[in-house]
């Protein structure tokens, strides 16, 4: 029999210490008869005390490792779900690291990191006012030369299948223990929806000043030769120059009612005051201006009976709207039919329809938009592009469709749905 490192606590050197042994025991026989045990002892405890504290080291060693697993995994997470790009460079300016945003913003699949480098022929940078980025001006090239943090520099990308996008980048340098420079650790963000709202509103304000321009130049022109001419004016010449200001005049205040309706739509200001009323009436509100100017005729047809419920003086601003464009973007058609008929749901239709020139189809889903205008033959017509978007609007408000039909060389017809009195 024996007994492995058995615990002994022994009272040593003025103390209980906590000592190991380990036992046999072993029969003694005399004359082939048991008379009794040989018990040796062996004390192991200093190999026992050296295995325990290897033990604990061990134990000490994978507690750690198990901690820094799960903060490394929860760093792990934290990048993999961060909205802004990491990315990590060496002296080569390979990208070593790139967590997810990075790869999906800078369009890299998992396998390119690790042997991509950010300066390379595919990709040509841009400044932001379009002029070309040189290679070392790149905020990382420049962080890397500097050996200092950059920051909120942005900068554009144009690959090599003409995608163009928009990074704003802080970029920081990589030491290592002995202070020597090992890389560098760029975070960034896609901008290129704020960007191009940016560029949209400068050119917005370009359009918009040159169109609110236009008419005071013609009403100012007009101001001055009547001033110059006091008196002396053959009186048509006289006429003449009074229409040419009232004209501009009209056109400047349609241009700021429109700046005004849209900033009311965009605040949500657009309430509706309900009556009811005929077509008819609508139709001689709207039209009559039209025929004065003698040169399109417009035509109500289908049923001009018909009772809206809705409100009166907005309804009109789409009618008129639409007829105008009719006039303004179908110059040399003759006649522009307004057509009322009832339609589903309790709601009537009116269509504007004029022969004019025509939209091109791949242009008739972008008219509602705002500040949307297209191209007409070279023509030079003035307008923000505000026009059908408000009328866009005005009949969301109303609980019906706006839409358009055309055809090149067949014309255009714009129509809306509005609901119906109750008869
Ligand atoms: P704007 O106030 O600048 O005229 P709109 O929103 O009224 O803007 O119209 C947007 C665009 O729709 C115009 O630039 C024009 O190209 C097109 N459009 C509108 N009405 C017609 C029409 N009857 N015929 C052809 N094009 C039209």
């Amino acid at each position: 029999m024996y007994g492995s490192e058995n615990l002994v606590n022994l009272y040593r050197e003025g103390e209980f210490k906590a000592c190991y042994f380990s036992f046999t025991y072993t029969p003694f026989i005399e004359n082939g008869e048991i008379t009794g045990v040989i018990d040796m002892a062996f004390e192991v405890t200093d190999q026992v005390l050296a295995r325990m504290s290897k033990d604990l080291i061990i134990a000490q060693k994978i507690e750690l490792e198990q901690t820094l697993r799960a903060s490394e995994q929860r760093l792990q997470m934290i990048l993999d779900t961060m909205a802004e790009g990491v990315g990590i460079i060496d002296l080569d300016s390979t990208v070593v690291y790139a967590n997810q945003m990075a790869q999906k913003i800078l369009r890299l699949s998992k396998a390119e990191v690790g042997n991509w480098k950010f300066q390379n022929p595919n990709w040509k940078y841009f400044r932001v006012d379009g002029r070309s980025l040189p290679a070392d001006e790149h905020p990382m090239v420049v962080m890397m030369k500097k050996r200092e943090p950059v920051f909120d520099q942005e900068i554009g990308i144009e690959t090599l299948d003409n995608e163009k996008f928009y990074i704003s980048i802080n970029a920081a340098p990589i030491f290592d223990g002995n202070g020597e420079l090992t890389g560098g650790v760029g975070t960034f963000m896609d901008v290129t929806s704020r960007r191009l709202i940016s560029q949209h509103k400068d050119d917005f304000i370009s359009i918009a000043s040159h169109e609110l321009k236009t008419p005071v130049t013609a009403m100012k022109a007009a101001l001055q030769m009547l001033e110059k001419g006091k008196g002396e004016l053959k009186p048509e010449m006289h006429e003449r120059l009074i229409q040419q200001a009232i004209k501009g005049l009209d056109k400047f205040s349609k241009l700021v009612n429109d700046l005004l309706d849209t900033n009311r739509i965009s605040r949500g200001q657009l309430e509706l005051s309900h009556s009811n009323f005929s077509i008819k009436s609508l139709f001689e509100d709207c039209c009559g201006h039209v025929e004065q100017m003698g040169i399109h005729e417009v035509i109500l047809k289908g049923d001009a009976t018909l009772k809206l419920h809705a409100d009166e003086q907005l309804l009109s601003q789409v009618l008129v709207n639409l007829v105008n464009n009719a006039v303004k973007y179908a110059p040399n058609g003759k006649q522009i039919i307004v057509n009322a008929e009832q339609h589903q749901n309790n709601m009537a239709k009116i269509s504007v329809v004029d022969q004019g020139p025509g939209i091109e189809e791949d242009k008739l889903v972008h008219l509602f938009e705002r500040y949307y205008r297209s191209e007409h033959g070279g023509g030079n017509y003035s307008g923000l592009g505000l026009g059908l978007y408000i009328c866009a609007e005005i009949i969301k408000k109303h609980g019906g469709k706006i839409g358009v039909e055309s055809k090149i060389g067949k014309g255009s017809t714009f129509w809306f749905t509005v609901p119906l009195a109750e008869s």
